[in-house]
């Protein structure tokens, strides 16, 4: 009786979302066909999703840190180790999958056969960025030199003349940060999140959580300090919760005003559906079967488990962003411990991306059809390889693949200013790429679980108090 209540009560709310939503798009379009707004009313209009996402971004430190010091020194280090490995070896086979994936579509669907890159506009040049820049940037990050700087690393590039010449980096918010040691005047620094270091603050915590769980009687009072920290921090997401959706509805309607070039969407038709297809079936099919097999519960409940945090991804863009609500998301409607959350969440965040990774190898080749030039074996190896390279490389924030997107390009010998020609779709295509995003990480949060039971369920035998679940 209580039970079917309760799905009702949750159906009737689903049934309000999806009618606000509705009404919010229609009014967006409404809005965008008979009031003639100036850019300064655009961004009036927004106003209230621009607060949601400032919102959720100011709660992602004290989650980051919080969550991985009490998640590491919760288990001890052999533990630890395993479930690290073990969320590694997932990132890193899902990534690939969902790249295969990707080039088997693009090389079937070919969706820049038919057309030369001339037929569509270029939206400006870009700097060159090469795989090593990428993998060194990605090492130099894990180790922040300042702890507090790597908490708010100022942005840089905006005044750099390579903004000029990068037009679009202007909605991509990764900063640019000079790098001595290598020729490159400028670096992409993908690891960094809204001026977090997200990767040098992750390696610290998982450190400095390894050292408190060593250190006994006094370790247990910083442990207690960091789990009360993550608890009112979640406390916060609960209230932020409330906002969310009229946030949400207003950055939606916003944007459907503020989209200048419609047209652009009929020419690169073809090019949308391949990735969208791809992401779909990596989402629908690949993932769901990983983890039946794995797993052997039911993939399509647990992700309408996530739900909120999927819908959030999509009008959000950025996976760094969503963590909180992913978090809940896990932890309340997945069930999944604490102490597993804790850990691979915000490092799958930070370097699982299957919908980056995918959407790179489809773009990378896409562009190689526009030109004409033909992709032989080995460079089909080394799209692969860089796509899964980029997407590490890629921050959590929105349209950072496209950025990351200059190796893959340069590794194959094609025009690194190429990348201009998929800007204009890229506003909607990276919405659903972090969707797919913040779906892998959870997926890999509930595989981990599973495989690390018996280490778990050891673990609350030995324990006398389990911080990570009180
Ligand atoms: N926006 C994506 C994310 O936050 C990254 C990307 O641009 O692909 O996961």
């Amino acid at each position: 009786m209580v039970r079917s209540l309760q799905t009702k009560h949750t159906h009737s709310k689903k049934t309000a979302a999806a009618v606000t939503l509705i009404a919010w798009i229609s009014l967006g379009v409404v809005v965008r066909e008979y009031a003639s707004l100036s850019h300064l009313d655009k961004q009036y209009f927004g106003f209230p999703g621009e607060i949601l996402m400032r919102m959720l971004k100011l709660v992602i430190l004290p989650l980051i840190i919080s969550s991985m010091i009490t998640g590491v020194a919760a288990l001890d280090s052999e533990v630890s180790g395993k479930i690290g490995l073990r969320a590694v070896i997932y990132y890193f086979s899902t990534t690939i999958i969902a790249v295969i994936l990707g080039i088997i579509l693009v090389m079937t669907i070919k969706p820049g056969v038919s057309q030369t890159a001339d037929h569509i506009d270029r939206a400006g040049t870009t700097p060159n960025v090469t795989t090593v820049d990428t993998l060194l940037d990605l090492v130099r990050n894990m180790f922040p030199e300042n702890l507090v700087q790597a908490c708010f690393q100022q942005v840089r590039g905006f005044a750099h003349p390579s903004f000029i010449m990068f037009p679009f980096l202007h909605m991509v918010k990764v900063p640019f940060k000079p790098t001595p040691n290598i020729t490159k005047d400028y670096q992409i620094v993908g690891t960094y999140s809204d001026g977090i270091n997200v990767l040098g603050l992750i390696v610290f915590c998982v450190a400095f959580g390894l050292v408190i769980g060593k250190m006994g009687e006094k370790g247990r009072i910083l442990l207690e300090f960091f789990d009360a920290l993550n608890e009112a921090t979640m406390k916060l997401v609960q209230i932020i919760m409330c906002y969310m959706p009229v946030g949400i509805l207003f950055l939606i309607a916003a944007k459907i005003i503020e989209v200048e070039d419609w047209e652009i969407f009929k020419k690169m038709g073809l090019y949308m559906v391949t990735v969208l297809s791809g992401l779909a079936i990596h989402a629908t099919i690949c993932l769901p079967l990983i983890f039946f097999v794995i797993v052997r519960k039911n993939p399509y409940t647990f992700a309408l488990g996530m739900a909120q945090a999927l819908v959030t991804a999509l009008m959000i863009s950025s996976s760094s962003a969503t963590l909180p609500i992913t978090f809940r998301c896990a932890e309340e409607n997945n069930r999944i411990d604490k102490r597993i959350t804790r850990f691979v969440l915000p490092v799958g965040a930070t370097i699982n991306m299957d919908g980056t990774a995918l959407y790179e190898a489809v773009a990378a080749i896409f562009i190689a059809q526009l030109n004409d030039f033909t992709l032989d074996v080995g460079q089909i190896v080394t799209i692969s390889i860089t796509a899964t390279v980029a997407s590490i490389g890629a921050a959590g924030v929105p349209n950072a693949g496209l950025v990351t997107m200059v190796i893959v390009l340069t590794a194959v010998g094609l025009p690194a200013s190429d990348v201009t020609l998929i800007v204009a779709v890229d506003w909607l295509l990276d919405r659903f790429r972090t969707m797919i995003n913040v779906l892998g990480d959870a997926y890999g949060a509930g595989i981990v679980q599973k495989l690390s039971k018996r280490e778990l369920e050891r673990m609350d035998l030995t324990s006398d108090v389990d911080v990570a679940n009180p």
